[in-house]
């Protein structure tokens, strides 16, 4: 007999099954494809080539899971992706954006000496409204009616991040405005706006000026891999590879 029975053995499934059966539960995972990890997989499409076949790279699944459940044991491992853009413009013009801020910068003063200072405050924006959304996944959700459990949860955030350098307005904003006007007010340079439009617009049907698309830039950059906050990575073996020491995990 089993305690728990999870329905679907997606990333998100196993993950849970794990921690589940890492407090003691006995847990059965129940999954209607042959293979497990829904659109987290590698598949051998030819002969002797395998390939993530639906989600390529990772980013927000958190580092704290991968502790957690010792996954690295079981063969997990991520490649960061740097640099993480490369456009290229024609006529020998190209910018290259790094995890590093310091390289990006003197990428981008070949556009705007303006935008390479103004990238530095960009980030910094972002980062704190990062900071925000970790405090948020991790914890219980609070009751927006409760004033001591907002208060607490402001105190908790208030230990990562200055409350003055980032409002209440600036968090409505990402959630509720388009990546457009973000853009347009730090940055003049139409090759460095393009090239940070790609994450608010990628995996959607939306444009960099449509409601929404600032918050879908923000959910590019809320995660990390290999400690580097906001950058992105190629799983060792394809997707599949996190799945794998998902299902291979004991506790
Ligand atoms: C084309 C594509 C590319 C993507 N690229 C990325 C990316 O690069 N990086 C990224 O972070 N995210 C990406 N995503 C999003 C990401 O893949 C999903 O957010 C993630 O897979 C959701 O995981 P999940 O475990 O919740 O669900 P799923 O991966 O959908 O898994 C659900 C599982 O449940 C099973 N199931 C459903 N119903 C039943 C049932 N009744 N009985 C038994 N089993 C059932 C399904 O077969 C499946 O295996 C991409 C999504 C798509 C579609």
């Amino acid at each position: 007999m089993f305690d728990v029975i999870v329905v679907g053995g997606g990333h998100n499934g196993l993950t849970c099954a794990c921690y589940l059966a890492k407090s003691g539960l006995k847990v059965a995972i129940f999954e209607k494809r042959q293979i497990l990890g829904g659109a987290c997989v590698s598949e051998e499409l030819w002969p002797s080539y395998k390939l993530s076949t639906g989600a390529y790279v990772l980013s927000l699944y958190k580092q704290k899971f991968i502790d957690d459940l010792n996954l690295k044991k079981y063969g997990f491992e991520v490649y960061t992706k740097d640099p993480s853009l490369f456009l290229p413009f024609g006529k020998n013009k190209y910018l290259f954006i790094y995890n590093d801020i310091e390289k990006s910068k003197k990428e981008i003063t070949k556009f705007s000496s303006k935008d390479a200072i103004a990238y530095e405050k960009w980030n910094k924006f972002w980062s704190n409204f990062v900071e925000i959304v970790n405090v948020l996944s991790l914890r219980q959700p609070i009751s927006i009616f409760n004033a001591e459990e907002i208060l607490l949860l402001l105190e908790e955030i208030g230990k990562k991040i200055n409350l003055n350098d980032f409002s209440i307005e600036d968090f409505q904003r990402v959630i509720l405005s388009d990546a457009k006007s973000l853009l347009d007010e730090y940055f003049e340079s139409d090759e460095l706006k393009a090239a940070l439009s790609e994450d608010a617009i990628i995996g959607s049907y939306i444009t960099p000026s449509m409601p929404g698309s600032a918050y879908l830039l923000a959910h590019h950059l809320m995660g990390e891999v290999n400690g580097i906050k906001g950058s992105w990575g190629y799983v060792k073996g394809g997707m599949g590879g996190l799945t794998e020491a998902l299902r291979k995990m004991r506790y």
